[in-house]
């Protein structure tokens, strides 16, 4: 019995030894996100999290980047100057698919890993300039994204179901989300479009600031629309006791879509199934590092992918009965 101990301790420290001689190099994965102030940033940082508290065991460490945002993640993940990427639902669909940024150009190597948090299509405008719904936005300073961004196609794709020609009806900036509500308290812009789980840093702040603001609704018969013709899209509502101070007394119906993890084909089984494994194990304490997760579950986050689900992940929720 204790030679066999001796015989297992000796495996151990050789497994283990492995690495220190330098025989497996330290792998790096990097995870890009959005803005510093939504909750890709963090989501990246809580995926990285778990991972990295095996990097030993699986010779692997997650670091997280700040981005554009969506389409920006999809393109660097094609290209491979990131190995995965935060990415809205929709524009999962479309890059697969090849339709809206990616229109006759299929990404046919992107995969899904899993889907995490509800995203609400969010229009945050300065209450004095009484922009109460969609059609308000009209002659308006809009932020509706920069290019790289999710929030981008979500304005556009609602501007045109309300029959509003956003090149001409409007003043369309393309900022950067982290700085919308520093804009538009400072008066430079009207309201901008966020889609974002709730609650985030930079609608506390917009909410925060001197200057009122209110959430704009959007109808439902616009609502009905969008959700008829895109598969992609449903209803929600964005929950105002999130955000004391604000403007509106009733939570204010929108539609919105899902945050997803993509990654590319070329990225090793493995490594996908050490990441996939480390969220979904660690699933309670996962949920506990953003307020945005609070009622996720573990089915929900097979839901919501369009993209094929990438064979390292795939076996993770084969051997935990997910799938
Ligand atoms: N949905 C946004 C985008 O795709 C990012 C939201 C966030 O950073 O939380 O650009």
């Amino acid at each position: 019995m204790k030679n066999l101990l001796y015989i297992a301790l000796a495996l151990t420290i050789a497994v283990t030894m492995v690495p220190v001689n330098g025989f497996a190099a330290q792998r790096y994965v990097t995870i890009g996100t959005g803005g510093v102030t939504g909750v890709y940033y963090p989501t990246g940082g809580a995926i990285a999290k778990m991972v990295n508290q095996k990097r030993k065991e699986y010779n692997l460490r997650a670091t997280v980047e700040s981005t554009g945002g969506s389409v920006f993640n999809v393109n660097a993940v094609m290209t491979g100057d990131l190995e995965f990427g935060i990415v809205q639902s929709d524009r999962q669909y479309q890059a697969y698919h090849g339709t809206a940024d990616w229109e006759g150009k299929p990404q046919t190597k992107l995969r899904a890993v899993f889907s995490i948090h509800p995203e609400l299509v969010t229009i945050v405008a300065a209450a004095d300039k009484n922009i109460k719904t969609v059609a308000d936005l009209k002659g308006k300073v809009v932020n509706i994204g920069n290019p790289g961004s999710g929030q981008r196609g979500n304005a556009i794709d609602l501007f045109e179901a309300a029959g509003i020609d956003y090149n001409k009806d409007l003043q369309a900036e393309g900022l950067k989300a982290a700085e919308s509500a520093g804009m538009l308290q400072d008066g430079r812009i009207d309201a901008f479009f966020y889609t974002v789980g709730h609650p985030n840093g930079s609608v506390k702040e917009a909410v925060a600031g001197a200057r009122k603001v209110n959430f704009v609704a959007v109808p439902a018969d616009i609502t009905d629309k969008l959700v008829k013709k895109f598969p992609y899209y449903a209803k929600g509502d964005i929950p105002v006791e999130m955000y004391p101070g604000v403007a509106n007394t009733t939570d204010v119906p929108t539609f919105g879509v899902k945050a997803t993890l993509v990654t590319n084909a070329d990225v090793p089984d493995d490594i996908v199934y050490a990441i996939t494994k480390e969220v979904f194990e660690n699933f309670e304490d996962f949920k506990k590092l953003h307020p945005a997760y609070a009622h996720l579950t573990k089915k929900q986050m097979l839901e919501g992918m369009s993209a094929p689900i990438h064979p390292g992940a795939m076996k993770y929720y084969k051997e935990a009965g997910l799938m």
